[in-house]
């Protein structure tokens, strides 16, 4: 069972990036976080949220789901789009590997997640959507 939850749907205009961060930072609150908790948690999924706007649905205009759950002292963040999909998973999480063309990627978004969460999943099939999976835990007070 898990403590908490809430879920938040937007189209993947990246106006809408800035609402995810600020309804997320506002949830991880709740466990009464360090400085730096949501800060590391708003960055990773900017990181993901950003990917499934510029990748998933390209030129084109989806639906980005974001669902957050606490469990205990952990934070869960699910991040889901029905756009393009990944082909290769492990290639795409490679640090420095982008499909980008344009040279505005660095092809740092996932090697940042990993670096700010204690893990981070991804499901995609292509031509059905991407799904990625960030989990943090929240340093309890005192420890
Ligand atoms: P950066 O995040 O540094 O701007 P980037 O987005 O290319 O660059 P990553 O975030 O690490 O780098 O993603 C690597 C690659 O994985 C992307 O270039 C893209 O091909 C693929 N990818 C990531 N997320 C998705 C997604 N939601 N849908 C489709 N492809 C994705
Ligand atoms: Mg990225």
């Amino acid at each position: 069972m898990f403590d908490n939850q809430m879920s938040l749907s937007f189209p993947s205009k990246s106006v809408n990036e800035g609402l995810a961060r600020t309804a997320v930072a506002a949830f991880v609150a709740q466990l009464d976080p360090t400085v730096e908790e949501p800060c590391d948690i708003k960055t990773a999924l900017s990181e993901a949220v950003t990917n499934a706007v510029v990748h998933g649905y390209r030129n084109s205009i989806g639906t980005v789901h974001i669902q957050a759950k606490r469990k205990g002292d952990r934070v869960i963040l699910r991040i889901r789009d029905k756009g393009c999909g990944i082909e290769d998973i492990p290639r795409a999480m490679e640090p420095l590997y982008t499909t980008c063309s344009t040279g505005e990627c660095a092809g740092l978004g996932f090697a940042v997640m990993q670096q700010l969460c204690d893990k981070v999943k991804v499901r995609s099939a292509p031509g059905r959507g991407t799904t990625v999976v960030l989990e943090r835990r929240i340093t309890p007070r005192g420890e």
